[in-house]
C-alpha cells in the first residue's frame, strides 16, 4: 500500500504514521527522520541540510528527493510504506509521480490531516521526542507520566531544535504557501482523503484505517 500522510507541522504525521506502520507491517519513511539522522551523523549530506532545517526552510528538492528513491527502493518497502512530511512542494510531488510511474506503482491514496492552526501551535511549542525510541508526548496536550522520561523505555525527552516560537511560525508559511498546493494537486488525481486530524489519537487511527482499508 503506497500512501502519503499529507499535513502541516504538528498535524500528526509522525504520531499516526508509527501506529499505522506497525499494524499495516509497512515502513514509516520520514524524510525529516532521515535528514535529522544524516544532521546527526555529521554526513555531507546532513551539513548541506542542516541550515535550512534550523530555520524552519525546506531542504532542497534534489536531496530529498534522493533520500526518498533510495529508501523506498529497500527491501521492506516492497509491499508499501507511508510517506510523512515528503512530498513537501509540488515539484517533490511530480518527482515522486514519475518515479513511481516509471516503477508501474502508482501512489494509492494521500490522507490529509486537517488541524486548525492555533492547535498546532500548542503542539509544536509542547512536543517532545524520546531520544531513544522515537516516541512523541506533548507536555501540554498528552505528557509522559515521568516528566521528562518515556513511558515506554525510560529514554530522554528532548525538544525538536525547530520546535521553537521563531522556527515554527517559518515552517507554518512555508507549509501555507509550498505544501498546501498539494491538497489541490492530489484532489484533481482522485487520491485525497481528508479527515479532521483532532480529538482522540485512535479515533485519527481508526480514520485514517478506514481509508487505507479501502485503496
Ligand atoms: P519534519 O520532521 O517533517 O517536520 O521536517 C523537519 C525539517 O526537515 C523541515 O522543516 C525541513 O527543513 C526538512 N524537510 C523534511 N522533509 C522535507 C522535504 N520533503 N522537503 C524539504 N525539506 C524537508
Amino acid at each position: 500500500m503506497r500512501t502519503v500522510l499529507l499535513g502541516a507541522p504538528g498535524s500528526g504525521k509522525g504520531t499516526q504514521g508509527a501506529v499505522l506502520s506497525e499494524k499495516y507491517n509497512i515502513p514509516q519513511v520520514s524524510t525529516g527522520d532521515l535528514l535529522r539522522a544524516a544532521v546527526a551523523a555529521g554526513s555531507e549530506l546532513g551539513k548541506k541540510a542542516k541550515s535550512a532545517m534550523d530555520a524552519g526552510a525546506l531542504v532542497s528538492d534534489e536531496i530529498v528527493i534522493g533520500l526518498i528513491r533510495e529508501r523506498i527502493s529497500q527491501d521492506d518497502a516492497k509491499q508499501g510504506y507511508i510517506l510523512d512530511g515528503f512530498p513537501r512542494n509540488i515539484a517533490q510531488a511530480e518527482a515522486l509521480d514519475t518515479m513511481l510511474t516509471a516503477l508501474n506503482q502508482p501512489l494509492q491514496g494521500v490522507v490529509l490531516l486537517d488541524v486548525a492552526f492555533e492547535e498546532l501551535l500548542q503542539r509544536l511549542t509542547g512536543r517532545r521526542t524520546c531520544k531513544d525510541c522515537g516516541a512523541i508526548y506533548n507536555i501540554h496536550l498528552s505528557p509522559s507520566k515521568v516528566a521528562g522520561h518515556c513511558d515506554a523505555c525510560n529514554g530522554d525527552l528532548l525538544q525538536r531544535a525547530d520546535d521553537n516560537e521563531d522556527t515554527i511560525g517559518n515552517r507554518l508559511n512555508v507549509y501555507i504557501e509550498q505544501t498546501s498546493p498539494l491538497i489541490g494537486y492530489y484532489e484533481s488525481q482522485g487520491k485525497l482523503h481528508s479527515i479532521a486530524g483532532i480529538g482522540d489519537v485512535n479515533d485519527i487511527t481508526d480514520a485514517i484505517t478506514n481509508i487505507f482499508d479501502t485503496i
